[in-house]
């Protein structure tokens, strides 16, 4: 039988992190949830997933940006369940813009938010993961960890950011029975990609729906977005016992767009 274990999930108020939260509670894993949102919506999600699953279901507000507050839900995460055993780095943000007009005020925020709060979380969560020789760390990265996309600069970097924390992060948990691997999702239809079609479409001078079909689709040779749950079945597999030997991999769940 596999021991009770505990998982933070960043951003997960929203789209592939509160599947993977959901996921990990179907597991029988207690989490704390984090991100933004309405407060009784928020509220609502948290006492759905404790009384759903049965597990204990904690919520910190922490800003991802703020590496003080990172500590602090860390710490009311222990506080919480007594350890944690699981951490998922989510939360992430996109802004697409041509070079020379991307803020530089939305360069630092995504660069914070996508690469420097898994830093912070990690730094945070290591030392009891290496104590009780036991931790998954999941990065949800993105197909943009492995290729790029024009005018997303700041987005593809963080995320090829993502993907060597990760490979430094493997080498230093290897012994200590701590994992870490980038999951690398296509296109998802979550708020997050919802919110850039109309980006998109003012970037390229084209219309809305041809931004969904002859931009994000048309990267995915399966012509459909990646769910939500086969993201949360992959991230629950990588947390899982069976995937102890899997660590430092950066995988694509992207209907094979990598392939081109
Ligand atoms: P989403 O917008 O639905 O959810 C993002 C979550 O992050 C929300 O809960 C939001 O409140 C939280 N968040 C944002 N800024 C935060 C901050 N400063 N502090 C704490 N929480 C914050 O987006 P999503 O599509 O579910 O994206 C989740 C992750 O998956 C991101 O890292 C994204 O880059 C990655 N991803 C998404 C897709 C996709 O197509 N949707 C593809 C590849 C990778």
């Amino acid at each position: 039988m596999t021991a009770k274990r505990s998982a933070i999930v960043t951003g997960s108020t929203s789209g592939i992190g509160l599947a993977i939260a959901r996921a990990l509670a179907e597991t029988g894993s207690d989490v704390m949830l984090n991100g933004f949102g309405d407060a009784a919506e928020i509220e609502a999600m948290r006492a759905g997933v404790a009384t759903r699953y049965g597990v204990e279901a904690r919520y910190s507000g922490a800003d991802m940006s703020k590496p003080d507050q990172i500590a602090r839900m860390v710490d009311e995460a222990t506080e919480a369940f007594g350890k944690v055993d699981i951490l998922v780095n989510n939360a992430g943000i996109q802004y697409v813009a041509p070079i020379e007009e991307f803020p530089p005020e939305k360069w630092d925020q995504i660069l914070a938010i996508n690469l420097s709060a898994s830093f912070h979380a990690i730094r945070h969560v290591f030392p009891g993961m290496k104590q009780r020789k036991f931790g998954r760390i999941v990065q949800i990265a993105s197909a943009h960890a492995l290729i790029a996309s024009p005018f997303k600069t700041a987005y593809v970097a963080a995320k090829h950011g993502i993907a060597g924390l990760t490979k430094t992060v493997a080498l230093e948990g290897a012994e200590h029975g701590i994992t870490a691997n980038a999951v690398c999702p296509g296109y998802v239809l979550t708020p997050l990609v919802e919110k850039q079609i109309p980006e998109q479409a003012k970037a390229r001078g084209i219309s809305e729906d041809a931004v969904i079909r002859d931009v994000l689709l048309a990267a995915q040779p399966t012509k459909r977005f990646v769910t939500v749950e086969e993201v949360a079945a992959l991230a629950v597999f990588l947390c899982s016992d069976s995937a102890a030997s899997i660590t430092g991999t950066t995988i694509p769940i992207d209907g094979g767009w990598t392939c081109h």
